[in-house]
């Protein structure tokens, strides 16, 4: 009898360490929560790629990161102003197709992993219209038109234009000749969401653009050792249907925004 328990006492101590709710007391393994508002400026100097100049380009960026012991989460505030075409109803439907937009390409995508006890927190991007404090102002104008972070053309503007913007608003480069790149002659490039895959239906977001969740809960918590963990992309399925629908709707605006791609920049 007792070499039986014995036996069973090390596998009872794994379920423990893994379990979370009424048993996370037993964990000795806990996080610190926090949260912390970011303001800053990315700039990138006028430069000159095979003749032609660029730039310079500067954005804002402004948004507050919190970990709640959950998830890890950067929560940003719009105040979308509209053009007077817009009813209420209008501008309120595209506060939240804008939300749903963004986050719908952002979240989801990855985790934070600590390689210790394998514990994951989800990476998000909340974003709120509601104030009272805001981020960022975005004037939003019924036309259409190659979108930026202060301007976006409601006509034209897709999820993903959405989803890069934001990325602007939380500190990120551009990843295409043309934008806003770090370092340059030696940017980053990529045919992702920052770069050039903006405009895809369903944009490839990068482990390096969660970088700043992990300087963030390694900073929290400098005890642990934490790693970006990529979600498998989204489901085939769901990608395929969407797809078929997108190719219907989007087609046209897509071709416009292509040749709006090459003459500036968003
Ligand atoms: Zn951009």
């Amino acid at each position: 009898m007792q070499r039986r328990m014995a036996r069973w006492l090390p596998a009872a101590v794994i379920l423990a360490l893994n379990l979370n709710g009424p048993f996370a007391l037993a964990v000795p393994f806990s996080y610190n929560t926090g949260s912390q508002m970011l303001v800053g400026q990315i700039e990138t100097p006028a430069y000159t790629d095979q003749g032609v100049t660029y730039g310079p380009f500067g954005a804002n960026y402004s948004f507050t990161q919190i970990f709640d012991g959950a998830s890890v989460v950067r929560q940003v505030q719009l105040n979308f102003t509209f053009d007077q075409n817009f009813t209420t109803t209008q501008q309120q439907a595209f506060r939240s197709a804008a939300e749903s937009g963004a986050e719908g390409i952002w979240n989801n995508r990855a985790v934070i992993t600590d390689t210790t006890t394998q514990k994951s927190f989800p990476l998000l991007v909340d974003v709120r219209t509601t104030g009272p404090v805001f981020d960022h102002n975005i004037f939003v104008n019924s036309g259409t038109g190659r979108s930026n972070a202060d301007v976006w053309y409601a006509g034209s503007v897709t999820a993903g234009v959405m989803a890069h913007e934001v990325g602007h608003n939380l500190g990120l480069y551009d990843e295409y000749i043309g934008g806003g790149v770090d370092r340059y002659p030696n940017p980053t490039l990529s045919t992702a969401l920052m770069g050039t895959g903006a405009n895809d239906e369903n944009p490839q977001v990068l482990s390096r653009y969660y970088q700043g969740y992990l300087d963030f809960m390694t900073g929290l918590n400098p005890g642990h050792q934490f790693s970006i963990v990529m979600a498998p992309e989204p489901s085939t399925l769901l990608m395929s249907l969407s797809g078929v629908i997108g190719i219907l709707f989007f087609r046209r605006q897509r071709s416009l925004l292509s040749r709006e791609r090459s003459a500036g920049r968003n």
